[in-house]
């Protein structure tokens, strides 16, 4: 045997590269020797968490016990909330974690899943990990071609991952395309709908209705809490399907892999309608007050159904978002999506997002 450990390791992970995360604020701060660092760079919510989801936090004093591994009434309350059986539901470690379900259920070497161009970095890291092939259709306008996507079907394709609004782009899709899409592909493929941003969407026709599980047995669609509910630190999401595809992603799901104080949080989290309108709120505020500055500087950028938006920088990412970083602001260079001159920036409150504008304004002139 001439191969080392490392050569024999599962052929898919030996051609991945690990995502990189937005970087920390406390790093950064010491690295650059900066009093004040605003971070823009991971979506995150900017008012902070629920107060009543902080409060079940500091009250849990059973932190010695593991955590309710069916985690009854995080379900509970989520299956009123939308009107769905409890046993519908996957928790998850983070949506991501349900990425991860679909991808070690549904796929091993000799399959394909497709992803869209410009999609989020996780779909392809998930498939490849299982020895299966990524298949990325181009994309329109920055957003998924279903068109060609559907067209890129082979024998060999088990899953679809798509994204609503899509991260890094802030791309939406509506929920009547979506259907459609359902209704053309074969019914033996797992179609992955990531609704991440669903609380900022305004409009219910880009919102997919769970109803639509009952007709598409092959739909699968995740909710996550790390970004208008402000729990990203504690991570917490969930994915909606069939009965059936939720017996098989249980099987595949660590017991107790979402922790009982995200749990607890969770619950108090999705019912503060205060705090989920007031995040809206900013968000809107902020989106609106970012895209004025960009129209004033002429920096281009794609219209975004997030809590966040993606500009054409006009120079080499990694340079314009080391300007922004020695000013004391951390954005999103998009190089690794092959957007070599975009940056993201998440909305932030109202001071910060003063503050981005600006160093943007300050940028332009350098420019
Ligand atoms: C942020 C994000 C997620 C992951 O969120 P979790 O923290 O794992 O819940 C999933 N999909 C998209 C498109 C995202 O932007």
């Amino acid at each position: 045997m001439s191969d080392s450990l490392l050569d024999r390791a599962n052929k898919g992970i030996l051609a991945l590269k690990p995502y990189e995360p937005g970087k920390p604020i406390e790093e950064t701060k010491k690295e650059l020797g900066l009093q004040n660092i605003i971070k823009l760079a991971s979506n995150e919510n900017p008012l902070g968490i629920s107060p009543k989801a902080l409060k079940v936090i500091f009250q849990n004093k059973d932190l010695n016990r593991y955590p309710d591994g069916n985690a009854t009434s995080f379900k509970e309350v989520i299956s009123q909330i939308e009107g769905i059986k409890t046993s519908m539901i996957t928790i998850g470690n983070g949506s991501n974690d349900l990425i991860e379900f679909v991808s070690k259920c549904f796929l091993s070497e000799g399959d394909n899943a497709i992803y869209s161009q410009y999609g989020f970095a996780i779909y392809p890291l998930a498939i490849k990990s299982t020895g299966a092939k990524a298949i990325k259709a181009k994309a329109k306008d920055w957003g998924h071609d279903l068109s060609l996507m559907k067209d890129l079907i082979d024998g060999n394709t088990k899953v679809i991952f798509l994204a609503t609004p899509n991260n890094p782009t802030g791309t939406i899709l509506e929920s009547n395309d979506i259907e459609e899409f359902l209704e053309e592909i074969p019914s033996n493929i797992a179609v992955f709908v990531d609704q991440a941003y669903f609380e900022y969407i305004e409009e219910d026709k880009y919102k997919i209705s769970f109803d639509l599980i009952k007709k598409y047995k092959n739909l699968i669609v995740s909710r996550s809490f790390s970004k208008a509910h402000g729990l990203a630190a504690l991570r917490l999401g969930y994915g909606v399907s069939s009965e059936e595809i939720a017996e098989f992603l249980n099987r595949v799901r660590q017991p107790f892999n979402a922790n009982s104080l995200a749990l607890a949080a969770g619950v108090e989290a999705i019912a503060d309608n205060e705090h989920i309108a007031q995040s809206i709120e900013i968000n809107k505020s902020g989106m609106e007050k970012v895209k004025k500055a960009f129209d004033a500087l002429d920096f281009k950028y794609i219209e975004s159904f997030g809590n966040f938006i993606s500009f054409d920088s006009q120079m080499d990412s990694d340079s314009s978002f080391d300007f922004f970083l020695r000013k004391g602001i951390i954005l999103r260079s998009l190089k690794v999506y092959e957007m070599p001159q975009h940056l993201r920036v998440s909305i932030g409150l109202e001071d910060e997002m003063d503050a981005f504008i600006k160093v943007l304004e300050e940028y332009k002139k350098a420019l």
